[in-house]
C-alpha cells in the first residue's frame, strides 16, 4: 500500500536520508524505530511532501506521490500527526474535531465526532472544554482524533508516546490497535521498543538516515544486537 524506495532527503546541503526504503501493507502497524536524530521525522515529512526527496520514490495505493504538496498527499488518503501537538487552544474539544471534518473516502473507515468520542472517552468527557485546558496526553489524543476526521486510510504518527503519562501510553496503544481493527494502516515512529512492542506488526530501524533492519517485529526482538546497537532500550 505504502512503498518508499531509495529516498534521499536533505536540509540545505546536509544529507539526512540515504536511500531509505520501507513499506506498509494495508491494515498493518509498522514501527519506524531509531534514536534521536536517526531520521524518523524526516522520513515522515518526506512521505507527506513536507520535505521533497531528491532521489527515490514514494508510492501509495499504486500512485506515485513523490514530492507532491502535502494537501494532495492528504487527498490521496494519508493523515499526519506531527510530534508537536497541533490543536486550536481556544476552540473546544468538539470544535477542534469538526474543523477536521472531511467527506467519506472509499476503502477507509468513516469517522464522526461521536465515533471518535467512543474511541477516546477522555475527550468525550471534556468535549466542551477548550483544547488548551487538556493535559499533554489528551492534546496528543485530540490531534490524532482530528486527523482521523479527515478519514485517512493510512496515518503517520510521529512519536505518539512521547512525553505522556504511562497510563495514557497504554490508552494510546489500545487506540492504535483499535484503528488497526478498523482496517487503518499505521506508520508510527518510536525511540524505544516498549511502546512499539505493544502495537507493531513490523519494524523498520533507522540509524543516521539509513535503514538497518526491516522485517517482522518478532524477528527484531529475536536479535538483541539490533536493539543494543541502534535503539534506546
Ligand atoms: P527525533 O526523535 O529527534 O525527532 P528523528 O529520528 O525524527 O529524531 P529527524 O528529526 O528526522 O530525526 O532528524 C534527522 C537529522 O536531521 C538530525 O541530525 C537533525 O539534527 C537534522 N534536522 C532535522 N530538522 C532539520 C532542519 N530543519 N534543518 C537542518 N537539520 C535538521
Amino acid at each position: 500500500m505504502l512503498e518508499v524506495r531509495g529516498i534521499d532527503s536533505f536540509y540545505g546541503a546536509a544529507k539526512i536520508l540515504r536511500g531509505v526504503s520501507l513499506s506498509a501493507r494495508a491494515g498493518e502497524v509498522v514501527a519506524l524505530l531509531g534514536r534521536n536524530g536517526a531520521g524518523k521525522t524526516t522520513t515522515m515529512k518526506s512521505i507527506m511532501g513536507l520535505v521533497r526527496p531528491r532521489a527515490g520514490t514514494v508510492r501509495y495505493d499504486g500512485r506515485d506521490i513523490t514530492g507532491q504538496p502535502p494537501h494532495l498527499v492528504c487527498r490521496a488518503g494519508l493523515g499526519y500527526v506531527p510530534e508537536e501537538r497541533r490543536i486550536f487552544k481556544t476552540l473546544t474539544v468538539q470544535e477542534n474535531l469538526t474543523v477536521g471534518e472531511r467527506p467519506a473516502r472509499d476503502g477507509a473507515p468513516f469517522w464522526t465526532v461521536e465515533r471518535l468520542f467512543a474511541l477516546f472517552p477522555n475527550l468525550a468527557e471534556r468535549r466542551r472544554n477548550p483544547g488548551g485546558a487538556l493535559s499533554g496526553g489528551e492534546q496528543q489524543m485530540l490531534t490524532i482524533a482530528r486527523t482521523l476526521m479527515g478519514n485517512p486510510s493510512l496515518v503517520l504518527l510521529d512519536e505518539p508516546s512521547e512525553g505522556i503519562a504511562p497510563v495514557i501510553v497504554e490508552q494510546m496503544a489500545r487506540v492504535i490497535l483499535q484503528l488497526k481493527g478498523e482496517g487503518l494502516t499505521v506508520l508510527l515512529s518510536e525511540q524505544n521498543l516498549h511502546f512499539a512492542r505493544l502495537v507493531a506488526d513490523r519494524a523498520c530501524v533507522l540509524e543516521k538516515g539509513e535503514v538497518k533492519f526491516e522485517g517482522a517485529f518478532a524477528d527484531l526482538e529475536a536479535d538483541p544486537e539490533i536493539g543494543a546497537r541502534y535503539l534506546a532500550v
